[in-house]
């Protein structure tokens, strides 16, 4: 969303902290809730960022399986980060950098890399007071030049992975002033048999944090529905706390709805009088309403996309999810996303790909599941049916067409043939050297430039843009020649590598070496995912496929 609110960062209002920590059990969607508290204070105007800390011993995501971690998001400055990061930039419209996702990887390589240097003088190197202090330096930095920082404590409080960090907070709690910190624990409100919702596991979750030291300033109780009054009265009692200090986050249909529900429930207001921000906040007429307009903007029916992957987990591919509703919201209709299991193309699945009225092809890795995205490329191209192909997506693509238009026989990417006779798709030449597979990507933001006259150049209406990469392959300059009078067009590109392409006289085919996903954000949808988003609604109403 552009930026709405005159959020100006103001320096005398010195920074404010809301530390973020979950009880029961994880996935209660701490980072959405506390997203949601950030978005409204931006509405207010305040400038706002967030930093997630992720106990794990990974340095960063960039290593992990979607499978166990849900995807990787990749930042600007080439950060692989948690997916948690994603939610925050979409939510908070701002750019995040690396030094916003803290991990134990990466304090503990820091601290041991100052040991070694000698930078700790003979001390005995510790966990307190070296690896806290290490924290609370991490979160200050990253809070700079913003009047509000959520920080999100992953994981569930007891772990003993995330001790060093809840004494960390402790600490950092006693060091500042008291109406500049605020707690928040999310917790689990679950209903008994006969339908009452039970405080129990809350009392216990809140005893485990007082244990550390901490106390919550403000509960959030994750139910099914609103907390009742009654629920409210006993969590605050028991935990000692207001009851105006206790928050419901029911379900609600969309994730993008917690802010207004937040709002309704008043836990932004409750924040900014807590911190003292009364006078400073935008009057509630005058708060942007641009969020709330664009989230609950009218649909006009609904159309199925199919996403030809390998991992049947939404979260594996949540930014491209994000997207499409983004581009949604801007059209006007709702997405469905069914995935079509890239590794099996079993009838079930090929069905699946019939039924949409449009084919993503997702980034990947490995060999596994690429036999599947080439012939979802070659169906979507055959069939003049939208297609929009990302990253390995791209790649796939490309040898698609190399092989079945082309006719180079064999075509494939290096990285999953490493003997094929037409490697259309080879390694980075700076790649050659690199043994780590940690952060030695083409990772980031860096610019394309797009041809004039192009699909890509109407999308994006400019001769260049901006989108962040992520991978070690890249269309073979050998091959540039090959396709020179086809119609498979590189529309974009840097310097000598080839970025986008498009097909001539196909209602919609596009690939992006890069991923526009990152950049997406309700109110500012992704221009590749726009185009193939009306396209599709174009085959839809002519199959008569949109249901009102
Ligand atoms: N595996 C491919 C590469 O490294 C594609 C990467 C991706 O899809 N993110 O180039």
């Amino acid at each position: 969303m552009p930026t709405d609110s005159d959020s100006e960062y103001d320096p005398s209002l010195g920074n404010k902290f809301i530390f973020v920590t979950g009880g029961v059990m994880s996935g209660l969607g701490k980072g959405i809730t506390a997203a949601s508290t950030g978005r409204l204070l931006k509405n207010a105007g305040f400038d706002v960022t967030a930093v997630k800390i992720d106990p794990y011993l990974n340095v960063d995501a960039g290593t992990m399986n979607p499978y166990q971690h849900g995807e990787v998001y990749v930042l600007k400055d080439g950060g692989e980060v948690d997916l948690d990061l994603g939610n925050y930039e979409r939510f908070l419209d701002v750019d995040m950098t690396s030094d916003h996702n803290v991990t134990t990887g990466k304090t503990y390589q820091h601290v041991i890399e100052r040991e070694r240097s000698g930078d700790y003088l003979g001390k005995t190197v510790q966990i307190i007071p070296h690896i806290t202090d290490d924290i609370k330096r991490r979160i200050r930095e990253a809070a700079e030049g913003s009047d509000v920082c959520l920080v999100e404590v992953g994981g569930t409080v007891g772990d003993i992975e995330g001790m060093p960090y809840l004494e960390a907070l402790r600490q950092f709690a006693h060091e500042e002033d008291d109406e500049d910190i605020l707690f928040t624990h999310v917790t689990l409100v679950p209903y008994s048999k006969n339908g009452e919702q039970k405080t129990k596991p809350t009392q216990h979750s809140v005893k485990e944090v007082r244990s550390i030291g901490l106390q919550p300033d403000i509960i959030v109780g994750r139910c099914d529905d609103e907390l009742e009054p009654h629920t409210k009265e006993k969590i605050a009692l028991f935990c000692d706390i207001p009851t105006e200090a206790v928050f419901s986050n029911p379900d609600v249909e969309d994730v993008y709805h917690v802010p207004l529900v937040v709002e309704e429930e008043g836990l932004d207001e409750y924040v900014i009088d807590r911190f003292g921000l009364a006078e400073r906040a935008l009057p509630r007429e005058e708060r942007a309403n641009e969020w709330r307009e664009v989230v609950t903007s009218e649909k006009e029916g609904e159309v199925e996309v199919a996403l030809v992957g390998k991992y049947d987990l939404e979260d594996a591919y949540m930014s491209i999810h994000e997207s499409l509703k983004h581009a949604g919201f801007d059209l006007g209709v709702d997405v469905t996303v069914r995935w079509v299991d890239a590794d099996e193309m079993a009838p079930r699945h090929a069905r699946r790909l019939e039924d949409a009225d449009g084919v993503v092809v997702p980034g990947g890795f490995g060999m596994r599941g690429t036999q599947g995205k080439i012939d979802a490329v070659e169906y979507a191209r055959a069939n003049d049916v939208p297609f929009l192909g990302l990253c390995l997506g791209f790649q796939m693509a490309v040898v698609e067409y190399a092989r079945n238009v082309l006719g180079l026989a064999g075509a494939h990417s290096a990285e999953v043939d490493a003997d094929t006779p037409h490697p259309v798709i080879d390694i980075l030449p700076e790649q050659y050297e690199v043994e780590d597979m940690g952060g030695t990507m083409r990772l980031g933001t860096h610019e394309t430039e797009i041809e004039p006259g192009t699909l890509a150049h109407d999308l994006y209406g400019a001769e260049s843009c901006h989108e962040r990469h992520r991978h070690r392959y890249e269309v073979n300059p050998d091959y540039f020649e090959a396709f020179e009078d086809g119609a498979l067009v590189f529309s974009g590109s840097a310097g000598n590598r080839m970025e986008i392409l498009e097909l001539e006289d196909h209602p919609f085919f596009l690939g992006t070496q890069f991923h526009p996903e990152y950049r997406s954000r309700p109110g500012r949808p992704s221009p590749p995912f726009v185009g193939f988003l009306d396209a599709v609604m174009d085959r839809a109403e002519a199959r008569e496929g949109v249901t009102a």
